[in-house]
């Protein structure tokens, strides 16, 4: 009696375990004069340009797409969601981090927390940043205080600095359960 509860109990210790992983993800995109306002996190950010692109140029939502498929050990975005498929023209970015979110959850992997870098020149994001946060909170299913949200300026250097284009980091962290059946 007293080994079968041992049993039970150290199996449900294997059933509760994981590993904690982490990923990191980056995405940079060119603006478009011919195009208008810039979407980051799902959030449109109004703007003189906007961002050259097959899909919809969220480049946060690209950077976290990757960011969630190296934590997972899986391929790369344009690996799943080639540029060339044509039913991914101006597609709204949010299936593909969604998509990554259920292929994770298939490898046992669940996010803890997310943290982000948007760098670009203008516009600023200050008034836009809660709302990108609340978002990505709401999609990845986390406590808004596990989403952390940085923006900056390239202090006028590069491409970024000459204002043609921007550029995302984001790094996650979650857990791999261990599968262990409870008997
Ligand atoms: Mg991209």
């Amino acid at each position: 009696m007293k080994d079968n509860i041992l049993k039970r109990l150290e199996n449900l210790e294997k059933a509760v375990s994981f590993d904690m992983v982490s990923g990191i993800g980056f995405d940079s995109h060119r603006f478009n004069p011919a195009k208008k306002d810039i979407i980051l996190g799902g959030v449109k950010i109004p703007y003189h340009k906007g961002i050259d692109s097959h899909s919809d140029g969220d480049a946060l939502y690209h950077a976290l797409t990757d960011a969630i498929f190296g934590a997972a050990a899986l391929n790369d975005i344009g690996d799943y969601f080639p540029d060339s498929d044509p039913s991914h023209k101006n597609l709204d970015s949010s299936i593909f981090l969604l998509a990554a979110l259920r292929m994770a959850e298939k490898e046992n992997i669940f996010l803890t927390s997310i943290d982000i870098i948007i760098i670009l020149e203008k516009p600023s994001l200050s008034p836009f940043k809660q709302a990108i946060k609340e978002n990505i909170a709401r999609l990845c299913g986390l406590d808004l205080k596990n989403v952390g949200l940085k923006a900056k300026t390239n202090e006028s250097l590069g491409f970024i600095g000459r204002g043609e284009g921007l550029a995302v980091i984001v790094s996650v962290l979650g857990k791999r359960m261990r599968r262990a059946a409870i008997s």
